[in-house]
């Protein structure tokens, strides 16, 4: 048999770190990265057939769970006509319809392929909308790789305790300001002493890459109120959120409700059901910016791929209110459980949540997480023994403390007690740690 050590070890000889994402290689949990080779609703079995419950998701995508039976028939039917033809096809405006019948705010819509390259094309379009060259984020948030965004860009970075990257330069990191989370006096002096150059702010809806950080009450309106004020764009970086923590995102927990929109959204990970998919989208004289009605350009070969549109469609489709209504309820159950398992081992944390998306910070109780500064002071050495504790026992996390878990609509009885039955001993691990 192949174990997951022969091939990580074949792997690291072909690939930087064995990986081609960082935090797949282990790094902040230390040991052997398991190589998954089957995803069925909430499991995953690795090379050496142990069969884990996914609390990964994909990273976020699976929120139907994995080999959901209608997205796979949606993308063989898509499959058997050809897989892609660079050209215009019927499913994209079909997904696009989707999204903005979930979202009115977003008006129309642009497919590409990763989140990465959405929140890249929203600053360029702010950019090029404003006229203005200012580009606003608040660090822990992140927003994908582009040169511009990795100033304190959080979960990978802040894995790998990089301060930024290498490669980008000065000048690029200049024309971005980065902010703590929640500081709202730190957001009106920016705007008090930049408000001219400001082309945008971008935030992430809830942040969820430095664990999750709910934003306090009124950060994302005043946000609102201060790019309204002076010119600028409101880009609300949805790539996680989107279609996740509500059918309409958080905005649709909201905004939705406190009668605000951003004017930009970026969608990513669900809408693309598994497959490579993202979106920048929002006000319509500000989308027809882009070429080749504007002057601002974006293009992609494989943007509207018709077997990724077939699975966001199928994905979309499918994700109902009861959904939505059970990943919350699962949710609720495992965060109460981790609770008192963590206060049962005498572990001092907390349970960072925003609806059906969480994560938990250790040694925080007395501060709480309320930004990135204070989610990089937690017991970080606490995280690695209790995931290969979890790991052990079959529960799959996400390998870094300073990414969210994610739950989908099957996670059943049967896997929410598989994990339940092992946060105990997970959490004496980390009770044990040093
Ligand atoms: C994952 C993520 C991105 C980047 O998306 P990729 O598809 O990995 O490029 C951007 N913004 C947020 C909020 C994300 O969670």
């Amino acid at each position: 048999m192949t174990t997951n050590q022969d091939l990580f070890t074949a792997a690291q000889n072909l690939m930087p770190g064995g990986v081609n994402s960082p935090v797949r290689a282990f790094g902040s949990v230390g040991g052997v990265p398991v190589s998954m080779v089957a995803g069925n609703g909430p499991y995953l079995t690795d090379a050496e057939g142990k069969e884990y419950v996914d609390l990964v998701g994909s990273w976020g995508p699976a929120l139907l769970g994995h080999s959901h039976p209608a997205v796979l028939e949606a993308v063989r039917a898509a499959v058997d006509k050809g897989l892609g033809f660079g050209t215009s096809h019927p499913a994209e405006a079909q997904l696009a319809q989707l999204v903005r019948s979930r979202v009115p705010g977003a008006e129309m819509i642009r497919m590409v392929s990763t989140g990465t390259e959405a929140t890249m094309t929203a600053i360029r379009l702010a950019r090029g909308a404003t006229g203005k060259n200012l580009a606003v984020k608040f660090a822990g948030c992140y927003h994908g790789h582009s040169d511009g965004l990795l100033a304190a860009a959080g979960s990978g970075v802040a894995t790998l305790g990089l301060p930024g990257s290498a490669g980008v330069t000065q000048a690029q990191a200049s024309e971005t300001i980065v902010i703590e989370y929640n500081d709202r006096s730190a957001l009106q002096t920016v705007f008090a002493e930049h408000g001219e150059d400001i082309a945008a702010v971008i935030t992430e809806a809830t942040p969820a890459n430095m664990g999750v950080v709910p934003p306090e009450a009124g950060f994302n309106q005043l946000i609102r109120s201060l790019t309204e004020a002076h010119g600028a764009l409101m880009i609300f970086d949805e790539v996680m959120t989107g279609f996740r923590i509500t059918e309409a995102g958080y905005w649709g927990a909201s905004g939705r409700e406190e009668g605000w929109e951003p004017d930009l959204f970026t969608f990513g990970k669900v809408i693309g059901g598994g497959l490579p998919t993202a979106a920048v989208a929002g006000r319509r004289e500000i989308m027809e910016q882009l070429a080749p009605t504007g002057p601002v350009y974006h293009a992609g070969t494989l943007s509207g791929n018709p077997v990724a549109m077939a699975a966001g469609v199928a994905t979309l489709q499918h994700a109902t209110a009861e959904v939505y209504q059970h990943i919350d309820a699962k949710a609720q159950v495992v965060t109460d459980a981790l609770a008192a398992a963590l206060s049962d081992a005498g572990v001092d944390h907390t349970i960072q949540k925003v609806g059906n998306l969480f994560s938990v910070a250790f040694g925080t109780s007395q501060s709480g997480v309320h930004n990135y500064s204070q989610a990089q002071a937690q017991e970080t050495f606490r995280y690695g023994p209790f995931f290969h504790t979890m790991l052990e026992a079959g529960v799959y996390l996400p390998p870094s403390v300073f990414e969210a878990w994610f739950l989908s609509a099957a996670h059943d009885d049967a896997a929410v007690e598989r994990i339940l039955s092992a946060l105990p001993a997970a959490a004496r691990a980390a009770a044990e740690a040093s």
